[in-house]
């Protein structure tokens, strides 16, 4: 069945166990060159890795990946992140993406909207302390989703990615029986493999190169769409640097009238609380953005996304990054944040620039 609804129970608890029992420490990434460059890209699929990162496995499979000259995106469990922050960023450092795939792995679908939150949210602040950014992508464990994890993951700011060919790795699939999986990979597709088996390690070359034979290349996967395609060339170092502008802005910074103004909206339970804050510029548009609230005696932040903060507690200044702060007249962006105590009565001012 290519969709399988529930991976084994047991194998969460196997690799967790095997986590536990080393600390993070030092990571050394043997960086070998790629091979010489494939045929042109027609297409590209993204090979994905979940569960890590584990120390006895995470740094083999990067090595394969980069001999393979390979870019993937691996959906570490947050509290492995927490445990192997090194290994995480060597994973960045490889050139990998990474996603969220909640905190303790569990059946998102039966927990409440608090604890889905909470699994989504550590995760996050966990990915952002070991690597310094936040995941735009979720995948939920065993893919069980629902309309209320998909509104808590548009809180985050996040894209749910399933899968469109599962390799079976999980349920003991040969090395064989994995390649094989992959060739049925399409231009978009994406491909489910998991980072904690020599099996789905060993099969890494022989993927890179049936892919190349069908001219499609390992690609990330686009935080608008879920799907997989080319590389944005955000993520050292396999890419240079961006250029900086060469010429400045042709209109001066502007501030009409309007300006832009922020509303906040609620999902509070008893002691906690996410808010979304929606920017919406005026007449003139905006090429940068803060929104100043105020928050209620004894509520504290404790995460926030698509924003940067100032502070955690009394006044707060939340700043545009920097692919979000130009918004058109009349359009919006949301940012967000999640916090302790309650969040009732903020009134946010916004100031556009
Ligand atoms: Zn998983």
């Amino acid at each position: 069945m290519p969709h399988p609804r529930s991976a084994p129970r047991g194998l969460f608890a196997m690799l967790a166990a095997s986590a536990l029992a080393v600390a993070a420490g030092a990571v050394t990434l043997t960086v070998a060159t790629p091979p010489v460059a494939a045929a042109a890209c027609n297409g590209y699929v993204a090979l994905t890795y979940d569960d890590g990162p584990n120390s006895g496995t995470t740094t083999a499979l990067l090595n394969a990946l980069r001999s393979a000259g390979a870019r993937a995106t691996f959906f570490n469990v947050g509290q492995r992140v927490q445990q192997n922050a090194a290994l995480t960023r060597a994973q960045q450092q490889a050139g990998m993406w990474i996603g969220n795939h909640s905190w303790t792995h569990p059946h998102m679908t039966q927990l409440s909207t608090a604890q889905m939150t909470s699994e989504i949210s550590q995760t996050q602040q966990a990915i952002q302390q070991a690597t310094g950014s936040a995941p735009r992508l979720f995948r939920p464990p065993y893919g069980e989703t629902n309309a209320t994890l998909r509104s808590v993951q548009a809180q985050f700011g996040l894209t749910e990615v399933l899968w469109s060919v599962d390799s079976q790795d999980w349920n003991g699939a040969s090395t064989a029986a994995i390649v094989q999986a992959a060739n049925s990979l399409q231009d978009g597709g994406v491909i489910l493999m998991h980072d904690g088996y020599q099996t789905t390690i060993n099969a890494v070359p022989q993927i890179v190169s049936n892919l190349a034979n069908r001219n499609l290349c390992p690609g990330m996967i686009s935080p608008t769409t879920g799907r997989a395609v080319a590389p944005d060339g955000t993520n050292p170092p396999t890419n240079p640097p961006t250029n900086p502008p060469t010429n400045p802005p042709t209109n001066p910074p502007t501030q009409g009238p309007g300006g832009c103004t922020a509303t906040v909206s609620l999902n509070s339970w008893n002691g906690g609380f996410v808010a979304t804050v929606r920017v919406t510029a005026g007449s003139s548009g905006t090429n940068g953005w803060s929104v100043r609230l105020t928050l209620p005696s004894g509520a504290t932040i404790t995460n926030s996304w698509n924003s940067q903060r100032s502070g955690t507690s009394g006044a707060v200044t939340f700043t545009n990054v920097s692919f979000n702060g130009r918004i058109a007249a009349g359009q919006s962006v949301e940012f967000g944040f999640q916090g302790t105590g309650s969040g009732s009565g903020m009134t946010p001012t916004c100031t556009a620039s």
